[in-house]
């Protein structure tokens, strides 16, 4: 077979290195020890491991794997679990560390760790799907398990691969665990509100930046990158929240309409479209999808991948406020230049904090055996993402950062201070 030179990746950052970039700075501004510094600039565990799978046609398959934890000093690891054709050790170790500062950013129980299989899950059949979750998961035995590593579920991966997963882990331990994993059908002992709880968060954080901004919902415009599971609950609990919705994309493209476009049906069109909004109606298409993070809205919620504000687009963007519903949206290079601008950014570790939250309260469910109520989900996560947005933006006027920056200072902090009554160097 011929080689293919591939494609160099123009606008491709290294989002370990982004991640490190603003840890630098918090460490910094917070004067952290070197000692500490060190234990937490490095991964606890990282597992790479092979997985054959016998495809639908007979042949034999080799996936790579990934898990890693990047800390448990707070508790179990927590993080999910992405299937991308473009997953690498770097981006997954990125990852596990933002999990870290998440979970204590929201002041939840858990550390850090995230995990990834490099495939394509939209060229896989079902069946192909769930032999490499198994796969997965038999091979991660000794990593998982409710007071040791809680995955979930990330891009590329649902409440079915969560299934699938609780299922293996549970017959090797002969018993149910349901706590092993979050992120579940309900009737596996899911919580409520899992589902929206990430795009619940995003929605919450935006009021509250909006708040601080003086700019009223009922008169604002939004576009929305990601029309997946954050990107659309994001839309439409903004839109109830009295935001237009003016743009939104997923892989398809991305459409526009200055009138606002109806979520509901957008939803409904995607859904009854194999899952992606190609040929939806509703709006026009934008001939390049990346423009709609350059249009002239109030708010832009960045709810796909990593690295899409760059220092090649960061100077076109023109909304007021960025609410990162995705990991890793904007790349560090491009931070200085958003806050030259005056741009108000909700960092990542903030913004989409919402579903691991709930995953938080579906593991305390499934330990008690007990089921809450949707009201009582979405009232103590409405609650803890306020809280965690007031604590972030008064460390940010404390010490004169962005709010990025004092989400990691608030992070690093709580990390820190465990370490220190832990002990244990
Ligand atoms: N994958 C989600 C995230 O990046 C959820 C993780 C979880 O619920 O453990 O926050």
């Amino acid at each position: 077979m011929a080689y293919i030179e591939p494609a160099p990746i123009k606008d491709k950052e290294n989002p370990l290195e982004s991640m490190m970039e603003r840890f630098n700075l918090a460490a910094e501004k917070l004067g952290l020890s070197d000692e500490v510094y060190n234990v937490l600039k490095n991964p606890a565990k990282q597992v790479i491991v092979s997985l054959p799978i016998t495809m639908d046609n007979g042949k034999i398959q080799v996936f790579e794997g990934i898990r890693v934890i990047h800390s448990n000093i707070l508790g179990p690891a927590k993080g999910g679990i992405r299937f991308a054709p473009d997953v690498h050790l770097d981006e997954v170790r990125a990852l596990a560390a933002w999990m870290t500062w998440k979970c204590a950013v929201v002041d939840i129980p858990f550390g850090g760790g995230k995990g990834g299989v490099k495939c394509n899950p939209r060229e896989m059949s079902a069946g192909e799907i769930e032999r490499l979750v198994r796969a997965y998961t038999l091979s991660m035995l000794d990593v998982f398990g409710p007071d040791k590593d809680i995955p979930a579920p990330d891009m590329g991966t649902g409440p079915r691969e969560m299934a699938w997963l609780m299922d293996e882990y549970s017959k090797a331990h002969g018993m149910t665990v349901n706590a092993v994993v979050t992120g579940k059908p309900l009737v596996l002992g899911g919580s409520l509100g899992r589902t929206e709880a990430t795009g619940r968060g995003v929605m919450v954080s935006t009021l509250a930046a909006m708040q601080k901004l003086k700019i009223n919902p009922f008169q604002a415009t939004c576009a929305v990158q990601g029309f997946g599971n954050v990107g659309s609950w994001a839309s439409l609990l903004l839109e109830e929240r009295g935001l237009k919705i003016v743009a939104i994309s997923d892989i398809s493209g991305a459409y526009f309409n200055a009138a606002g476009i109806n979520i509901q049906e957008a939803i409904a069109y995607r859904d009854g479209n194999r899952g992606t909004l190609e040929g939806f109606t509703g709006a026009d298409k934008l001939n390049d999808p990346m423009e709609l993070l350059e249009l002239d809205v109030d708010v832009l919620v960045p709810a796909a991948v990593e690295d899409v504000i760059t220092i090649h687009n960061v100077d076109r963007i023109k909304a007021k406020l960025i609410v990162e519903g995705a990991n890793g949206p904007t790349s560090a290079k491009a931070d200085a230049i958003i806050n030259e601008k005056g741009i108000m950014a909700v960092p990542d570790i903030l913004a989409n904090a919402g579903g691991v939250t709930v995953s938080y309260f579906e593991w305390v469910q499934n330990r008690l055996g007990y089921k809450w109520t949707a009201e009582r989900v979405n009232r103590r996560s409405d609650r803890i993402m306020k809280d965690a947005f007031d604590n972030v933006y008064a460390t940010a006027v404390k010490y004169e950062v962005p709010l990025r920056i004092a989400a990691y200072i608030v992070a690093i902090d709580k990390v820190a201070k465990t370490y220190t009554y832990r002990g244990g160097f």
